[in-house]
């Protein structure tokens, strides 16, 4: 199972055993039907619509309702056959767990799990299942089936009555009750050299090979000559777990691309190890016994006796992700952010941010900091991400608005009259934007950005004051619709009164203006005001301002009393 699953309920009947089940998996939420349940952890409208959009981007679902309403909600997408995420209907009250689809993730698995939480049967249908007790066509990670289809010709052998021997390492199937004779003739294979197409044989590859590419290496469709050349070895694609290739290459795009068409790791060999060619690399670096294959000097292939850890061959090239977390709901959150931080190995940020970002796992090492010193910050996660670390950088909203992303670039610009510029910039960097405060308040009020805006920080830490005035003035003048970040602090009393006359200057008093405070987090508020009746008293550093233009209106909605704010697309 790749991400922790969904566990979505209706009502709150069900949150004790969505409770129940959620302990069972790292990182799971509970969703709830909005305005049915406000303890979920994550909000839903439409149950049907969810629950497609869960199953489209293959995360695991745990539907504690009928079987019947489920089926019926991802029927849509059924037909389509890409991969196809566990799903589970339990019932309310824990009395039944149901696998319904996902055979080949897992769903069996899992039924099991949460069927022995709940201390209940699970209800598992699938026929070779029932049998053998485990599915066989179902490895664990790190094993592959050489074939589904063959796979489930060869199940159904054994269910209509013939036995199999097993050649290679299985431990899992130690527990399974096959039909096992020494002298059957069906067998299943463990092994990483390619199925040669027999139909008495199942064969599954441990995940145990690794590839090595020395400095030479390189051009256009790599991975099709590793794989020319693992084939000519008589190894399988499948088996393949590690591309490693020398410290001097750790930013060359050409193996990463292959890294990835193979669906292996890319791994580093230090070049301190001083090795003179690939099978030499492969000697130094892989410290499990393995058997070398012959190869050439530039290729080399060698196959660990089991599924490969390839965090235990050589380095990572190290990563840095500047995420923006959005205003702190976790619905507003990019999903590429919340990869990041479920994929990092270190997390860097402001305290606050980082409590934002988490929980975490006890894998993942928190360097939550109260030091407000940015480049001190950027620069050690620099050096972290350079000795190989995954760092995700955290920043709420938008990381590229008053945020870490300029100090991380910053610094790295910085770096480069310096010895260490050649780890830093060889470390894979990525910036994954976020929601920032002035959009979440914006979508809060309405479109009060619906026209030309301009945002501001109105701190003057690290900006004269004077620059301050001179942009103030000039977006007033040029009727901009303003939004004010950092508007007001403990230290910094007196600028926002002095920002506010400036503006009132150029906009009539009764120009609409827009608060938001600790908007997407417990106790948020949005107020409307004018820009004569608002008074710094009304604004702290957790609110976002943002001054309307002279056409920036506010109207109440007949139905429900509720104001809405917006600045209209046209312009007189
Ligand atoms: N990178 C952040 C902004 C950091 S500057 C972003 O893109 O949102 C910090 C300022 O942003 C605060 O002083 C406040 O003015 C505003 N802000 C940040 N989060 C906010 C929130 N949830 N609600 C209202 N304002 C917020």
């Amino acid at each position: 199972m790749t991400s922790p699953p969904a566990i979505v309920i209706l009502g709150v009947g069900a949150l004790d055993t969505a409770r129940r089940v959620q302990a069972l998996y790292h990182g799971a939420k509970v969703h709830g039907l909005q305005g049915r349940v406000s303890e979920a952890d994550v909000a839903y409208a439409e149950l049907g619509e969810h629950l497609r959009e869960l199953y489209a981007s293959g995360t695991p679902i745990v539907a504690l309702c009928a079987a019947g309403i489920v089926i019926r909600c991802v029927a849509p997408l059924l037909s389509n056959k890409g991969a196809e995420p566990p799903v589970l209907a339990v019932a309310e009250d824990g009395s039944a767990v149901v696998p319904l689809l996902g055979g080949l993730s897992g769903v069996n698995v899992m039924a099991r799990e949460i069927a022995t939480a709940l201390d209940v049967p699970p209800a598992i249908t699938t026929s070779g299942e029932l049998r053998f007790g485990a599915c066989v066509l179902n490895p664990p990670e790190g094993y592959a089936l050489a074939s589904l289809d063959q796979g489930k010709r060869f199940v159904s052998d054994l269910l209509a009555g013939e036995a199999t021997r097993i050649e290679g390492d299985a431990p899992w199937l130690d527990d399974v009750q096959l039909p096992r004779a020494d002298d059957a003739r069906r067998t299943i294979r463990v092994t990483p050299l390619a199925w040669s197409g027999a139909t008495d044989e199942l064969v599954i590859h441990p995940r145990s090979v690794v590839v090595v590419v020395d400095a030479n290496v390189t051009g256009d469709a790599l991975h099709e000559r590793l794989l020319e050349a693992a084939r000519a070895q008589g190894l399988a694609a499948p088996s393949l777990a590690v591309l490693l290739a020398p410290a001097s290459r750790l930013g060359d795009p050409a193996l990463r691309e292959a890294a990835d068409a193979l669906q292996v790791a890319l791994r580093f060999a230090a070049d301190s190890d001083g090795a003179s060619n690939a099978a030499d690399m492969l000697r130094q670096t892989l410290r499990v016994p393995h058997a070398p294959f012959d190869a050439g000097t530039s290729i080399a292939f060698a196959a660990a006796h089991g599924p490969l850890d390839p965090a235990t061959v050589g380095r990572a090239r190290g990563k840095l992700s500047v995420i923006g977390l959005g205003p702190g709901d976790a619905s507003l959150m990019a999903p590429a952010a919340r990869a990041a931080l479920t994929q990092a190995t270190d997390i860097l940020g402001y305290e606050t941010y980082v409590k934002m970002a988490g929980p975490f796992r006890t894998d993942q090492r928190v360097h939550g900091t109260d030091n407000r010193e940015e480049m001190q910050r950027a620069r050690h996660a620099f050096e972290l991400a350079s000795a190989g670390r995954h760092v995700a950088m955290v920043s709420s909203g938008d990381p590229g608005v008053f945020a870490m992303a300029a100090a991380v670039l910053e610094a790295l610009d910085e770096a480069q009259a310096d010895a260490h510029y050649a780890t830093w910039s060889a470390v894979e960097l990525e910036i994954v934007p976020g929601v920032s405060a002035a959009f979440a308040t914006a979508a809060q009020a309405g479109a009060p950005l619906g026209h030309d805006f301009c945002v501001l920080s109105l701190s003057d830490n690290l900006k004269p004051w004077d620059v301050i005035e001179t942009r103030l003035r000039h977006a007033a003048e040029a009727d901009l619709v303003m939004a004010f970040y950092n508007p007001i602090s403990r230290a910094r009393p007196w600028q926002l009164d002095k920002a506010l006359d400036i503006v009132r200057d150029f906009r009539a008093p009764s120009t609409v203006v827009v608060l938001g405070r600790d908007i997407g987090r417990p106790g948020a508020t949005l107020k409307t005001t004018t820009l004569a009746e608002l008074k710094s008293g009304d604004v702290d550093m957790r609110t976002m301002v943002i001054v309307g233009s002279s056409a920036t209106r506010a109207f109440r909605a007949a139905e429900d009393g509720r104001e809405w704010v917006y600045t209209p697309r046209w312009y007189e």
